[in-house]
């Protein structure tokens, strides 16, 4: 909790801060009110979703009456939670089933943090004493198929590429086919996130799924998404989840921002979990995102 607040420090300044501050005044009038849905939204909490706290907290701060701050933080803490949603399954599905390997593909646009976050995520299965085999289908960025083997080989996974500049579908398709050669755990696929059309882009990242699913299932899409390009990344995940089905989001780069209440807009915009946080360069810097612990480190 200590790393994860140091890292989430900008937004705990601004977001967590900036509300427990106003929530302390004296009196709660309406200006107040108002200061603290612009405080949201500046953080990038959404208009639909910063109505509803603040309604909700307004109520229930009108029936409990007297108010301490800790009753107040505990109250805030509530309805924070309660936004992010504590019911989603936030687990990124990496088990091996009987066919062969968990398959994951990891999309997104350039820059991102995808093949980051693709390494990171090996490295976390590979603690966990699972067996990984990574496939680099991101054949258009020339560092994309290096960065990803130097990870894989500091992990001790192989690392499938093609061709620079080859089809992504095939080496998708190559590397699940080695994962099931290998009976690793989970195949991890970087694809490539070039997003100067939509229908190339859809073409693309759907002939990967549909190339990978003549071995078995996908078990998992997971967008990758800047946090620090606020509402830029809610139009990219638009544009991807009309692509593919994306079962879990990872928000890169929440140490670099303040606008921690992207977590909310995304997932309202999708419906689908944030199930990992990317918290800085490092190789441990990839979390699993836990509602409780986040709101915590927010609040301080
Ligand atoms: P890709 O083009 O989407 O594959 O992006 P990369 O994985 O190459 O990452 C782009 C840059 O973002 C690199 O410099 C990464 O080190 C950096 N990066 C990735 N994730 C994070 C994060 O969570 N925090 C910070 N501060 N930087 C990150």
């Amino acid at each position: 909790l200590v790393r994860l607040r140091s890292r989430l420090s900008r937004s705990q300044s601004t977001l967590g801060k900036g509300l427990l501050t106003l929530l302390s005044r004296d009196r709660l009038d309406d200006d107040t009110w108002e200061e603290i849905e612009d405080t949201l939204l500046t953080a990038d909490v959404g208009v639909a979703a910063t109505q509803e706290l603040v309604e909700n907290l307004r109520t229930r701060v009108k029936v409990l009456g007297t108010r301490t701050p800790d009753e107040l933080r505990a109250l805030l803490r509530e309805e924070l939670i309660n936004l992010i949603g504590p019911d989603f399954d936030r687990t990124v599905r990496s088990v091996k089933h009987e066919e062969g390997p968990a398959v994951v593909l990891v999309v997104g646009v350039n820059g991102v943090g995808k093949t980051t976050t693709t390494g990171k995520l090996a490295r976390v299965l590979v603690a966990d004493g699972r067996r990984v085999v990574l496939g680099a289908a991101d054949t258009f960025r020339a560092a994309a198929a290096d960065q990803l083997q130097t990870w894989g080989e500091r992990v001790g996974a192989h690392t499938v590429r093609g061709p620079e500049g080859g089809d992504p579908a095939s080496v998708a398709f190559d590397a699940v086919k080695q994962g099931i050669t290998e009976g690793v755990d989970t195949v991890l696929v970087d694809t490539a996130g070039r997003l100067h059309t939509k229908t190339g882009l859809m073409d693309e990242l759907g002939k990967v799924k549909r190339v990978v699913e003549k071995h078995g299932p996908v078990d998992e899409v997971l967008l990758v998404l800047d946090a620090t390009t606020g509402q830029n990344g809610l139009v990219q995940a638009r544009v991807f989840a009309e692509v593919v089905d994306i079962t879990g989001i990872v928000l890169t780069k929440l140490d670099g921002t303040a606008k921690g209440g992207i977590v909310v807009s995304v997932q309202r915009e999708l419906g689908v979990p944030v199930k990992l946080i990317g918290l800085g360069e490092g190789a441990d810097d990839l979390a699993p995102f836990e509602p409780g612990a986040f709101v915590d480190a927010l609040l301080g």
